[in-house]
Formats: structure tokens, sequence, C-alpha cells
């Protein structure tokens, strides 16, 4: 295992003995790019829980394909940022990193790449399908050996190994051992949503709350990233009240945004925006006459997360009912520094949600991965909308919605289901549009 008594790293979850993926992701990339240096190296990817795009993870896994595995370990072995060798065969390399992940790298002639890069994606249980279809078409599939009447079968591409198993290749967020393989509708993947989908990001904060760059840099950022709109919600004021006495840092921050809207108007919609508190008892911890001004809020539970299930339910449904509230920010408490876990009726929220046509969020921070997989699924049944933002703190956090874009595959969301992918009229008329039916009904 990982983890070794005493031993303690910046970044584990120390609840689930797990890595969180936004901090084992550069660190898989950087190891990734040294072993593709390495001259023997014909192929690398990085494969294992990170490919499946997974939130948490319980180490680094790379596959690569080389003619000599011995003198890719002796070259690896003579890199820095290791403090313990744990395995090194021609076919595996297992270390200890210095940050206290561990990094398994498993060897294949590039014959045999696809297999290899098959069988270490996983999951095991999505392999253990495999090789129950293998048996029903007369193949042996097992640890990532395929054979056919006894004879071993070679598949550079992970593609032909799928298609030899008279299947399309199956996105690797998909694999987890379900339904993948039955599910019409998930053996259809050309419509999973992707990162080229994203059009806005509508949660980000800037040094007018808790963020580190300006509202300008923050604009640039999303400019930079191709993305038409964005929205600025930086906290409400009982979130930063050490900070203002009132809510007239919004005003400032308005005048701001208008500026900008000036400067870039032909290049980006740059929304007013809030991460409204959502107070105890369920309020919203800003004056209507000030919500009235934002075209977007955003509305969050950041203190008291540990309420009763029934009393934070309420809470939450109290704020999905709230006319100005478009969207709720990270449903479920966070994971990060502390596990503070939210016990939510899920069923009725997703009820409330859909009948106001609130969008809950898919939050690509990494405090908080708790809105995802079949709560996902669930959601989007019940007709919620779903929004996918980045809650950045700076512009290079702009980067982190690939999180969240892992978390909607793997929810088997098509980019129409999220309403970061409408255009930014679209998405400005959703919501006018939302306002005014939710107001009209009270
Ligand atoms: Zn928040
Ligand atoms: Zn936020």
């Amino acid at each position: 295992m990982i983890f070794r008594s005493g031993q303690t790293t910046d970044y584990q979850f120390e609840i689930f003995k797990k890595f969180s993926s936004h901090d084992a992701y550069p660190e898989a990339e950087k190891w990734l790019g040294m072993l593709r240096s390495i001259d023997d190296v014909i192929q690398a990817e990085i494969t294992g829980d990170l490919r499946r795009g997974k939130s948490t993870v319980g180490s680094i896994e790379i596959a690569a394909a080389a003619q000599n595995s011995e003198s890719v370990i002796t070259s690896v072995l003579g890199l820095e940022g290791y403090m313990d060798v744990e395995e090194a065969t021609p076919d595996t390399l297992r270390l200890l990193l210095t940050s206290g992940i561990q990094l398994i790298i498993r060897f294949s002639k590039l014959i045999q790449f696809g297999s290899l890069l098959q069988f270490t994606t996983g999951s095991p249980a999505h392999n253990e399908l495999l090789e129950n279809r293998g048996e029903s078409l007369n193949l042996s599939y097992q640890s990532g050996r395929l054979e056919k009447n006894g004879a071993l079968v070679e598949f550079e591409t992970e593609g032909s190994l799928y298609s030899a198993l008279g299947l399309p290749l199956i996105p690797p967020e998909l694999r987890e051992g379900e339904n993948e393989l039955e599910t019409p509708h998930s053996l259809n993947t050309s419509h999973l949503i992707a990162q080229t989908d994203i059009k806005s990001d509508l949660h980000v904060h800037t040094d007018f709350s808790d963020g580190k760059d300006s509202v300008e840099e923050m604009v640039c950022g999303a400019l930079i990233r191709n993305l038409s709109a964005i929205a600025i919600t930086d906290h409400s004021p009982s979130m930063l009240y050490r900070r203002y006495s009132d809510d007239s840092y919004l005003l400032e921050q308005h005048e701001v945004i208008d500026q900008l809207r000036k400067k870039y108007s032909t290049h980006i919609t740059i929304l007013k925006g809030i991460e409204a508190d959502i107070l105890p008892n369920g309020a919203i911890d800003l004056s209507a006459a000030m919500l009235k001004k934002m075209d977007i809020v955003v509305a969050s539970l950041h203190v008291e997360l540990d309420q009763p299930r029934e009393e934070i339910t309420a809470r939450l449904i109290r704020a999905i009912e709230n006319p100005f509230v478009d969207i709720i920010g990270h449903p479920g408490g966070r994971l990060y520094p502390m596990a503070d876990i939210t016990d939510l009726d899920w069923d009725k929220i997703f009820r409330a949600a859909a009948y106001n046509q609130v969008a809950l969020e898919i939050n690509s921070h990494k405090s908080h991965p708790l809105f995802e997989d079949e709560k996902v699924r669930q959601a989007v049944a019940l007709g919620v909308p779903i929004a996918l933002d980045s809650d950045s703190h700076s512009t290079a956090m702009l980067d982190q919605s690939r999180f969240g874009i892992s978390i909607a595959r793997r929810a088997g969301l098509s980019s129409d289901q999220v309403i970061n992918t409408w255009s930014p009229n679209h998405l400005q008329l959703w919501l006018k549009a939302h306002r005014k039916s939710t107001a009209a009904e009270r």
C-alpha cells in the first residue's frame, strides 16, 4: 500500500487514503514527459484511475511501449523525485515518489501496447466485463492477453482490441463495469461532452474576494481559453466579513465590469454575478435590491454543513426556491482540507431543482467532488439543468475545468445537458426567462 505509518504529505485525502487528481495529474504529466524523452520509449500514456477521470486516485499509473524496458528502468532510476523502489522487473517499475504517491510504470512491446493500455486503464470491473464478453465470443481475454484458439493476438491500439471484442472504443471515463457494454446510449459515445464544448465559466473569484487575480485578468484568462462568456462570482459579504463592512464593493466591481464590457465587447460576454451564501436558515445573504443587479446568482453552502439531513435539505430547497438563484454551487459539501460531507436527501433536492429549473453545479475545484457519478445521472434523469464551473481563484485555475469535464463524462452527459455549452445569447435568455418565471410563480 502507498501509505505508511507516520507518513504525511501535503495533499493526501486522509479519509479515503487517496490523492486528489488535481495534485496527481501535474505530477503524472511530469513523469510522462520525462519518460517520453527517454530514447528507448516509443509510446507512453497516463493510465489507471487518472485516465478514467476519477476525482481521487490511489496511484499514478503509466503504460509505456519500449524496445528494451530494462534500459528504460535504468534511465528512470537515474531521475530525481522518488524515495523508494518498491518493484523493478522488466514488466513493472513501482516507485514511491517524494510527494508520497506511488508511481507504477508498466511496459510492453509496441505491438502489445493497445492491450497494455486497455488492461491498465481498468477499471477491474470493466475488465471483467470484457473477459465475459471474450468468453461469449470463444475468445480468452485475461490480464490484457487476448487469445484465439490458444494463440496470442496482439493489439497495438486499444481500438483494435475493442473491435476484436465487437465493441466500439469505450471512453475511459465510462469504464466502470456498470452497463457500458449493454446500453446502446453508452455505446453511442460520440455525444459525450468534451472540453471543447465548454463556452462559459459561470463561477470564478477575483481579488475582490479570495481570488488572486483581478477581474480583467480573469476575463483575459477566459479569452485565452476561447470562452465566450464568464461570470464574475465573488463571495458575498458574510463570507468576507473581515474585509468589507457592507456590500458596496459589489457596486465597485460592477463599475469595473462596465468598463471591461466596453473594452472587450466584441470578444466575450461578462456577467455580473455573485457566489452568495446560503445562511443556516436557507435565506440568501444579500438584499433583493443587490440580487436584482446581478445577471447570475450562484448560491452555495459554506457554513454549518453538519446540520441534520432534514434541516439542511430544507435549507437547500429554500435556496433553490429563491427566485434570484440560478445555480447551486458545489452541492454536497467539501472534501478538502477536511471532509465535511453534507447529508442531503438528494432526491428531494433534485426534484426541487428540476421544478424550479435551478442548475446544480459540477464544481471542478478539488475541494468539491461530491456531486458526481450516479448523483449527476439521477439529477439529469429528473430534468435538472447542470452547470460545470471551475470555481477558479486565479487565472491558472481556469484550466481545472478539465476535472469537471471528467466528472460530466463519467456521468455520461452530452454537451446539451450542460448550460455552459450554450452560446452567450442562449445563456442570457435562459437566465432572464428563469428569473421571470420563478418570480411569476410567487
Ligand atoms: Zn463556494
Ligand atoms: Zn466559489
